[in-house]
């Protein structure tokens, strides 16, 4: 049996991001244990691999190493605490959380698992479900260096940058700052390209000048809102997320609370908030977060 084979690893929530985390560390050697509230969506892992259990209780017994995707620090408590999960851990294992739960949220949750002896990794990734599936995620990294020395080899098979940010609650902000980033660089490309749009300029011939000026990102590159432009973009996918407006929107909350905390203001974030509020309000919730730019189109 080769080591990864012998970790005794665990994920529980297989959802956009946990089910090709899983995968990658199928594709990496290990043989995860899985667990998700709906039990379906293991399937195709354990057709790969992996072996479902019951309950969040029987993936701590199973495993000293257990990796959570949730949307909220709400479902972390719930797995966590409500179902288990932790009182099922041995003392000294570890808890590597990918989730976006804002930095206050970590702390709560390092300071459960410091009283069931377990150590926590507040470690939020960004990169899609693109970035889980090929390994390539950035995971902003929130704990002591020695635990962070302890989770670095299935963080280095998870992720192509590891960054330790500092002390739990420090990945959050560094993950804040990314979405709100990513949201308010956005808006201008929706406003960019709806005015191209309208004066019937070609929207190719517009990223092809911008990837190589100073509007060049991401974004640019991902997530133009037009439809058959680029391939793997929402657009392109009948606006399938990706990263849903409603976690965005999620983010964005969490950025304005905590910026609230030290009494910054947010100007930007407010508007990207706007944006996906009225794509809320449009029945946009589920769909990726560029999708308020159909909105931005004149009937
Ligand atoms: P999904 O909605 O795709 O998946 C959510 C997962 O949480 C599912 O496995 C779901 O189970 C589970 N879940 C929801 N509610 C509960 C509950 N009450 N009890 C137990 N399990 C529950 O979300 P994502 O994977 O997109 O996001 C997860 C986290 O990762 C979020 O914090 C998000 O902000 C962050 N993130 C997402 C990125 C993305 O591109 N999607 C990128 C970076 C970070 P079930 O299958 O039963 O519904």
């Amino acid at each position: 049996m080769s080591a990864k084979q012998e970790v005794r690893i665990g994920y529980a929530g297989l959802g956009l991001m946990g089910a090709p985390m899983v995968q990658r560390l199928l594709d990496c050697g290990y043989r995860p244990k899985v667990w998700n509230r709906t039990p379906a969506r293991a399937e195709p892992l354990v057709a790969a691999g992996a072996e479902a259990l019951p309950s969040p209780e029987a993936l701590g017994q199973a495993c000293d190493i257990v990796g959570l995707c949730l949307p909220t620090v709400k479902e972390c408590h719930e797995v966590m605490a409500g179902q288990d999960l932790l009182a099922a851990m041995e003392p000294g294992s570890l808890l590597l959380n990918f989730s976006t739960i804002g930095p206050e949220q970590a702390k709560e949750l390092d300071a459960l698992c410091r009283q069931h002896g377990v150590k926590y990794v507040d470690a939020p990734v960004s990169g899609g479900p693109a970035g889980s599936a090929a390994g390539t995620l950035s995971i902003m990294v929130g704990c002591e260096e020695a635990v962070l020395a302890e989770a670095l080899p299935v963080l280095n098979d998870l992720g192509a940058k590891i960054v330790r940010i500092g002390e739990v609650g420090a990945g959050q902000v560094a993950k804040l700052a990314n979405n709100l980033i990513a949201m308010i660089t956005y808006v201008g490309v929706q406003e960019g390209f709806e005015l191209a749009r309208r004066y019937e300029v070609d929207p190719k011939l517009v990223v092809e000048a911008l990837s190589a000026a100073t509007a060049s990102c991401k974004t640019l590159e991902q997530r133009v809102p037009v439809e058959g432009l680029q391939p793997n973009s929402p657009p392109s996918q009948n606006w399938q997320p990706g990263f849903a407006t409603d976690m965005m929107a999620k983010d964005l909350d969490l950025a304005l609370e905590t910026a609230k905390k030290v009494d910054q203001k947010m100007a930007g974030t407010e508007l990207g908030r706007a944006m996906l509020r009225l794509a809320q309000e449009n029945g946009l919730g589920g769909e990726d977060y560029s999708a308020y730019a159909k909105l931005m189109r004149p009937s």
